[in-house]
């Protein structure tokens, strides 16, 4: 049997009152997502662990089975891999941002929201010279983003941020977070690098006529690259990633998923969803275990609109339809809960529906966070996941004689 793991990035939630205290699994119209809690088992699930809010890097390598704790550093590693970077045991990762400076305060932190790819392509010139055999490599992003490596001997990511985070604040110097050689060496390459750019993106000709200027680089999320073991060889399962956005495509990459990107995907709120749904049954014909990303749920709770989510839900629930009748394992979940009270995530558990041959129904006929946990699974980790659905696969080991 194949497995789908379909995730809807944020959707969880609490009761809104703009739904009449209903949470958007609640409120939204959901006959395909019903019918797979119906023939399947559902629950709760608390990606990290109770109370934990986990980030959408986090929750995703938990619920791949990669303990964070483990393998987790920082953000930057995983953007970097999205933005198409390969990286090597020992990599020392950035997430950065094209900003505009004035006198040294931070005038605008995404240099107006437009791409910056001519001004990545510059900085690709800069070598490290006070640091010896460390070498920068750099990748574009989409709009202002972009991609820092430093690779070389004996680095860290224990390093602060130069980027402030709020407008009218200095740019900041990336200082050591401890009294390491791999610290030091590492904040002042960042240094280098960042006095290097400002030079070149001063006198770079697109910054003659673009308003507001792009004339800083803004590094943040340090992280090192660890040794994680691809997918297929922890689990001895063939995969492949559909999704859009740098980080899961990256999350994806460095679990060393084939990623797949449907041409009409848009990684926002109005995703083509059914362009996902046909993607992954074509990526099932080849692979045993496709993951399926969709952003739309997380976006419209960090904007507060609850009724938006729950059309995000709504046309996720249409590309449930498309998937419902294969013959293949399918769970359906999310990586955290992003209420739109809160504008932001939180450490509520999540719902899961897990239906497919063999499984053992339960009474949930609705898929929302409230009925879900009725279900035969109760309530259970992130980490257990993988575990459970290995056992209906019938391909997990026997503990003990
Ligand atoms: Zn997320
Ligand atoms: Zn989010």
């Amino acid at each position: 049997m194949k497995t789908i793991l379909i995730i809807a990035d944020g959707a969880g939630d609490r009761p809104e009152k703009a739904l009449k205290n209903r949470t958007p699994f609640q409120a939204a119209h959901t006959p395909n997502l019903n019918a797979l809690a119906t023939k399947g088992i559902n629950g709760i699930m608390d990606v990290i662990a109770p109370g934990i809010k986990p980030g959408s890097d986090t929750g995703h390598l938990a619920l791949f089975g990669y303990d964070p704790h483990d393998y987790y550093t920082g953000r930057g590693p995983f953007e970097a891999a999205g933005a198409g970077i390969t990286l090597k045991k020992g990599d020392v990762a950035f997430r950065c941002n094209m900003g505009t400076v004035k006198n040294g305060v931070v005038a605008d932190r995404r240099a107006g929201r437009k791409p910056t790819s001519e001004f990545v392509e510059a900085l690709k010139q800069i070598k490290i010279e006070t640091v010896h055999g460390v070498t920068p490599i750099v990748a574009d992003g989409i709009a202002h983003r972009f991609a820092l490596v430093l690779r070389g001997q004996d680095l860290s990511w224990r390093v602060t941020n130069s980027d402030p985070h709020d407008t009218g604040m200095p740019v900041q110097q990336v200082k050591p977070l401890e009294k390491t050689g791999g610290a030091l060496r590492t904040a002042k390459a960042c240094s280098e690098f960042m006095k290097k750019a400002e030079h070149i993106l001063a006198t770079h000709p697109s910054n003659k006529t673009r308003d507001p200027p792009a004339n800083a680089v803004l590094i943040r999320g340090a992280g090192i690259a660890t040794n994680m073991p691809a997918f297929e060889t922890k689990y001895g399962l063939s995969t492949a990633a559909i999704a859009k956005g740098t980080l899961y495509e990256g999350v994806a990459r460095m679990l060393g998923m084939e990623v797949i990107t449907p041409k009409t995907a848009t990684g926002d709120k109005n995703e083509d969803c059914m362009a996902f749904a046909k993607e992954t049954k074509k990526a099932l014909k080849r692979k045993d275990f496709v993951f399926l990303h969709i952003k739309g749920p997380d976006l419209a709770g960090h904007d507060g609109k609850p009724e938006e989510k729950v059309e995000t839900i709504e046309s996720i629930d249409e590309m449930i339809g498309e998937l419902l009748d294969l013959d293949a394992l399918i769970a359906f979940t999310c990586d955290h809960s992003t209420p739109c009270n809160l504008k932001g995530h939180s450490g509520d558990p999540v719902p899961i529906a897990i239906a497919g041959e063999g499984i053992r129904t339960d009474n949930v006929t609705h898929f929302d966070e409230i009925a879900c946990a009725q279900g035969g699974l109760h309530r259970i980790r992130g980490s257990d996941l993988m575990p459970i659905l290995l056992n209906i696969l019938n391909l997990n080991e026997k503990y003990g004689a």
